[in-house]
């Protein structure tokens, strides 16, 4: 009831005058491709593995997870999947990997961080993208979430690589790695922005909390300023490709911010495509850059959205 179901996007992603900006969907799952695919996603920008395994507490065969993901590769023929390896720990919890008796686990061992402990259990992993991604038509790219230094970004590219996967990346969402993102690109072939993550460790406010949404609202000006940052590095980097993968995408005008800001896809629930395509498709280039220009330098997310739409028209 109430529920307008728009039309599948029809793509490519553009601006109005023809500027390429990808559009894929978010998946945590095999049954989520279906719909995906339906809602027109050129790809998946974000695959959240750990969502096939939330309910385990023994760590899945290297068999079983070559199953569920090629079970996603093999709905996107001759598309970009990324894969996600697993995001542990903090508001994903996998009984078989994280623990329970950290005091600030949003801060503590989570992410890529849990193979300080558990190596083997990201080896394996990587080892089963890449056997999923042999023989796939699906253009694989695996990223690691929750990085915070160029170090850890080049340990984990060696160890993809190593598995033999072609096209390996990070998650920008800790303000540590947003701050040496030209060091970080160096060490990758792309990055990839945790908005929600990035907005929650940016504004040191809980993702989780109500009562603190109007700090971690990803228009606030001192996040879009980090992501302005990014994508100057991306620049200076010789184009390093920057999607952003969290809520923020699925805001049709901040959409637009994030291609003004240097973001080059940009990755969302399956049911936000169409519209933030037609808006996407409905402005130029320039609009974005200039609306992007209003947000940073607004006082507040309020002011941020109400400038960006006025120079967006
Ligand atoms: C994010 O942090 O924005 C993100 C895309 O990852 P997740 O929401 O799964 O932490
Ligand atoms: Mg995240």
């Amino acid at each position: 009831t109430g529920v307008i179901t728009l039309p599948p996007f029809e793509g490519p992603g553009q601006t109005r005058d023809g500027h390429r900006v990808l559009l894929g969907a978010n998946v945590g799952a095999p049954r989520d491709v279906a719909r995906a695919v339906e809602r027109g996603a050129e790809g998946v920008g974000l695959f959240r593995t750990e969502f096939c395994f939330l309910d385990r507490d023994t760590e899945p065969s290297i068999d079983e997870q070559v199953g569920a993901y090629r079970e996603v590769f093999d709905g996107f023929a001759g598309q970009r999947v990324v894969v996600r390896t697993l995001d542990a720990g903090s508001d994903k919890p996998l009984p078989f990997l994280t623990n329970d008796d950290e005091p600030n686990p949003a801060l503590g061992v989570r992410g890529l961080r849990t193979a300080r402990r558990h190596p083997d259990v990201l080896e394996r992993q990587v080892q089963a993208i890449a056997r999923a991604a042999e023989g796939a038509t699906a253009d694989v790219w695996v990223m690691a979430p929750m990085v915070a230094t160029a170090a850890e970004a080049r340990d984990f590219v060696t160890l993809a690589r190593g598995a033999g996967l072609a096209t390996v990346g990070v998650m920008i969402e800790t303000p540590a790695a947003g701050l040496t993102a030209v060091e970080v690109m160096r060490e990758v072939d792309f990055v990839s922005l945790g908005t929600n993550d990035l907005a929650q460790y940016t504004m040191a406010a809980d993702r989780q909390s109500g009562d603190l949404a109007d700090l971690a609202n990803p228009w606030q000006p001192a996040l879009l300023r980090l992501i302005g940052m990014i994508g100057e590095a991306s620049r200076d980097t010789s184009g390093t490709p920057v999607g952003v993968c969290g809520e923020a995408a699925a805001d049709p005008d901040l959409a637009c911010v994030l291609v003004g800001l240097g973001v080059t896809s940009l990755s969302m629930a399956a049911r936000a495509i169409t519209r933030v395509g037609a808006r996407l498709g409905d402005v130029e280039l320039v609009a974005c850059r200039r609306a992007a220009e209003a947000a940073v330098s607004a006082a507040d997310p309020a002011e941020a959205k109400a400038a960006a739409r006025a120079a967006l028209g």
